[in-house]
């Protein structure tokens, strides 16, 4: 067979040299791209044949999957080609929600948009509300919002995995998936916590081949046992919401054994700064400085005070110091021992409340401490580090953690990802072989980090913002609050009710916007997010939000939203203008380093997507539209002196010619007129063409001296700051004690110029706390235990992870439907058996699904597939189909407000201090539905309208036939 031709790349199939071909070619043309199936964006190689997407194959010089595909990958295909694939710009003509539309040009439809845009920021530009799914292409929309003048944008992340995200970078300056992962090569001993592969899902996967083959171990901590956790070499089957308890009680042996790594903590992390030991005072708990801000510790041969940077000094790590002008203090590793090895974090305390014996608590920790200090790695790699010591070697304690959304989206998420991280540290295994390493850009110190915008001087008509909406508050002065205290976000992010809210709190938008609360809005913009189904808390209320209309005037409490997407989705029926999208194989996207890059700990990578094929519909990508918007608008940036588009060939020119300070644009590789510079450089008009030929990405290996200890490494410093990823090359100490979180308790406490509100003041003053606690889910808290006893949980399936797989015609033959999943033994004592419709009950709603048994799950909890549910008549399905017929959200249950009590304040069903949105904290009651109410699912919602430019949904798609039947004839002889 001839091989395909692979047109616009030089890459070459080194892999199929082989005398056995694996990998035949079937089409007469590859292009490399990047995946958008789900968040991993692995590299692929789409096979065509006369234009047509034949086949889709991972790439396997790519640095993110290494030719490895999933499921979800191969299926794009079936994307591309889904039926619900929207084909016009579409107008509401019927009532909101009805889904009754009009097509229209899109010269009708930009008009539409800049005329509401237009007076919304001439008059009060807080309020067009602009938030995106999983976009990635933040780094664009963030800077679009901020020229419009907003303070209203986020993405997706406060409803995914933010408690991470913050509880990573609060404390090593990092976090897991995108700016750090487990050393694969070296890790001897793995720890996952709760659902953690659906980010980095063929990374992982790899990884586990690569540990399983070394005869590495593998332990889950999931209250069940699917995914990856099937494949462990031991599953925990933990409480949810206990996995915070379950790590201090590790850390509690750790120290009681006095297994951790001293040298390690004193070298690079801050358990030895003094912090001021005055009960009640302003200044309990915060750090002892110097003038020019160092801190101090004690150095316990001289007995004075230190510089924290003297590599001279000999710290003390426990005790209490007078110091020179009388005040007390203690290193902040006293606070860590004083809590940590509290009887209240043994393993026989926390045992029953976690499931978990205490044996098996035990066991773990002994584990950990014999796999990190008895089984060390040493590579000879000689470094030098930010002191100006020189080493011959790196030491690795062979011990890797990752979780993810599991843990995080509890309200008690933000402290127990940052216990994992103390865990990691006090074992010593961050950036260093065998442990969790760092990705660049990271890490990254906290105090450089941008803090938000979006205060009442900061948001002005017809004004950008002077920064960005989001960032890393230290103190209560960086909060977005006005002067009573009062949140000035729709979704209240960086106010009292959640300072710490890196992300957003995309799933309060409607709610709060629908209240009013705390202002109306004029104009909410969504971007490939389906709030009006899987993607909002609360589904049939939200649904009700969006189409409520104020009595006084008639007029929709949301006056105007406008929706951009690529497919008839449950949210389309309720905007009131959609841009349709294409799909990820029809359009230049660009995966940046000024956003969530591909890096991995060996080198820095970015890369692109490209047309693969051409839309046959009239539909445009969102980002060239934001541009096109943009111009119209005037934003600044985004229109030449004429008052023309500065970018008039859409994203793909942005993506090339943008810069956001001279010489640093989207994409890092072949910058420079002539592609000759790295990292920054002039913009080269043929930086596109370089990264296809290159195979859709630009790669960076670091040079073995810099791999490790980067937080320390003076060589990666240096060189991170050249590039332009850190604002000075200084060590980055991680942050086991937070002040910035005893900033925020003091605050509660009544001390400084900027306090809570009455009503805010205890709830701070208790979950701002610099260093991890453990409390129960607030829900659980709330409701009566006895009438809602289960937990009840959600996961996507492996195979749809992060994707509209749904209505992926290949992917639904998987998993076309989805039960309520319940321990055996429980459904025994509840009188339930296999298939049976049972009730299941919240503090919110109740809904009635059927079960099915296992005895892979924690047998106090429940869960389901998230998202497999769909509205009947959306995506194009069949009204009829099992998505719509017995496929069901557990949404519907869980309330975006924590439960009512009495009269008081409902704060969201969030973290406290992030808002991350607490999904997996719902508390529930299962009961056999009556016989009569068996065979039945409820709630059913109608079918929606269809919109007049979609097809027919087919009964049955076939995709592939037409070039099997091309080959079949090749093959017939000619004679
Ligand atoms: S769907 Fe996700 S994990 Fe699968 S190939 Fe695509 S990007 Fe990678």
């Amino acid at each position: 067979m001839e091989k395909a031709k692979e047109k616009g790349t030089t890459i070459r199939d080194r892999h199929t040299e082989s005398p056995v071909d694996t990998s035949p070619s079937v089409g007469d043309e590859v292009k490399c791209t990047t995946c958008y199936m789900c968040a991993c964006r692995c590299g692929i190689k789409v096979h065509l044949q006369d234009g047509e997407i034949r086949y889709i194959q991972g790439n396997r010089d790519h640095p993110v999957n290494k030719g490895v595909l999933c499921a979800k990958g191969s299926a794009g295909i079936m994307n591309y080609k889904s039926p619900a694939r929207l084909s016009k710009p579409l107008k509401r003509v019927g009532p909101r929600g009805s889904g009754e539309f009009k097509e229209v040009e899109w010269e009708e439809a930009l008009e539409t948009a800049t005329a509401w845009l237009t007076t919304c920021r001439a008059t009060s530009p807080h309020k067009l509300a602009f938030f995106t799914g999983r976009d990635q292409s933040q780094s664009l929309t963030s800077w679009w919002a901020q020229q419009f003048g907003t303070p209203n944008f986020s993405a997706h992340g406060g409803f995914c995995s933010v408690n991470m995200a913050a509880g990573g970078l609060y404390t090593i300056a990092s976090a897991f998936w995108e700016f750090g992962e487990p050393d694969w090569e070296h890790t001897k001993y793995f720890l996952m916590f709760g659902v953690a592969e659906d980010h980095d899902s063929n990374p992982i996967k790899m990884g586990l081949g690569k540990l399983k083959t070394r005869g590495g171990k593998f332990v889950s901590v999931n209250p069940v046992r699917t995914g990856y956790s099937a494949i462990a070499d031991e599953w925990i089957g933990i409480r949810p919401g206990t996995d915070g308890l379950f790590v201090m009680a590790l850390i509690h042996e750790l120290l009681k054994a006095g297994k951790i790594d001293e040298e390690y903590l004193v070298r690079y992390t801050n358990v030895h700064w003094l912090v001021v030991d005055n009960p009640g005072g302003a200044d309990h708990g915060l750090y002892i400085r110097d003038d020019d801000g160092t801190a101090f510790c004690w150095d316990g041969d001289k007995q004075e005070l230190a510089r924290t940077d003297s590599v001279a000094a000999k710290p003390i790590l426990a005790g209490q110091v007078t110091l020179p002008d009388g005040r007390r203090a203690v290193p902040s590793f006293q606070r860590v021992a004083e809590r940590y090895l509290d009887e209240a974090y043994a393993p026989e305390s926390v045992a029953e409340t976690c499931g978990i014996p205490a044996p098996t608590i035990r066991r773990i920790a002994a584990d950990l401490a014999r796999v990190a200090f008895e089984e060390t790695i040493e590579l000879p790699i000689k470094w030098t580090d930010c002191f100006g010591r020189k080493h011959d070697k790196v030491v690795g304690r062979p011990v890797a953690m990752h979780a993810m959304r599991g843990i995080s989206a509890h309200t008690n998420g933000f402290h127990t990802c940052r216990a994992i991280h103390i865990l990691q540290l006090l074992l010593g295994t961050i950036d260093v072989p065998g442990g969790m390493r760092y990705k660049p850009p990271y890490p990254k110190a906290l105090y450089s980090l941008p803090k938000p915008f979006g205060r009442d001087r900061e948001v002005k008509p017809n004004t950008p913002l002077a920064g960005p909406h989001l960032g890393f508050p230290m103190a209560p002065e960086e909060l977005l609050i006005g002067e009573d205290g009062q949140p000035k976000r729709i979704d209240k992010a960086f106010s009292w009710e959640a300072p710490l809210a890196i992300h957003g709190l995309m799933h309060m938008v409607i709610h709060n916007a629908w209240k009013g609360d705390p202002y109306q809005i004029d104009t909410l913009f969504l971007y490939m997010a389906n709030m009006a189904w899987n993607s909002s808390m609360n589904t049939a209320q939200t649904m009700k939000m969006l189409t409520d209309k104020d009595p006084a005037t008639g007029e929709y409490k949301i006056p105007r939203i406008i929706y951009s997407d690529a497919f008839y989705s449950e949210m389309v029926p309720f905007a009131d203008l959609i841009l349709p999208d294409t799909t990820y194989l029809e359009r230049y996207d660009c995966i940046s380093l000024l956003d969530r890059p591909i890096s991995h700990a060996d080198a820095a990578a970015d890369g692109i997507r490209h047309p693969v094929v051409q839309p046959t519909r009239d539909v445009r990508p969102f980002q060239t539209v934001l541009l096109d918007l943009g111009a119209r608008l005037g934003l600044p940036g985004m229109v030449k002196e004429d008052g023309g588009p500065l970018y008039p060939g859409g994203y793909a020119d942005y993506i090339v010619n943008h810069q956001r300070r001279p010489g640093l644009g989207p994409l890092a590789g072949w910058r420079g007129e002539d592609g000759s510079e790295h990292g920054t450089g002039a913009p080269n008009p043929n930086q596109l063409d370089r990264y296809i030929e290159n195979g859709g990405f630009w790669e960076y290996t670091i040079p073995d001296e810099h791999k490790y200890h980067r937080y320390a490494n003076q060589g990666y410093l240096d060189w991170s700051f050249k590039i332009g990823f850190i604002t000075n090359a200084n060590q980055i100490v991680m942050k086991i004690y937070s002040e910035a979180l005893q900033k925020f308790k003091l605050a509660g406490q009544g001390h400084g110029d900027i306090q809570p509100p009455e009503r805010d003041r205890d709830r701070i003053a208790k979950y701002a706390d610099p260093l991890p606690i453990w409390y129960p889910p607030m829900e659980e808290s709330m409701v009566d235990g006895g009438e809602y006893p289960l937990h009840a949980i959600t996961q996507r399936p492996m195979q749809m992870y992060h994707s509209w797989g749904s209505q992926n015609a290949w992917l639904r033959q998987i998993t076309g439907e989805n039960w309520l999943y319940i321990n055996r033994a429980k459904a025994k004592e509840l009188g339930i058996v296999n298939g049976d419709w049972v009730w299941v009950a919240s503090h919110n709603a109740r809904i009635k699904v059927q079960a099915k048994l296992m005895d892979g799950v924690n047998k106090n909890t429940v869960w389901t597939w998230n998202a497999i549910g769909k509205r009947p008549g959306a995506w194009n399905l069949d009204p009829e189909a099992s998505e719509a017929t017995r496929g069901f959200l557990l949404n519907y249950l869980i309330s975006e407000l924590l439960p009512a009590d009495g009269d008081s304040y409902r704060y969201s069903n969030s973290d406290p201090l992030t808002g991350q949105a607490a999904w997996f904290d719902l508390r529930v009651r299962v009961e056999r539905a009556a016989d009569h109410e068996q065979g039945e699912m409820e709630p059913r919602f109608e079918p929606t309208m269809r919109p007049p430019d979609l097809p027919p949904a087919p009964k049955i798609l076939r995709y592939g036939e037409a070039f099997r039947q091309d080959r079949a004839r090749a093959k017939e002889p000619t004679e």
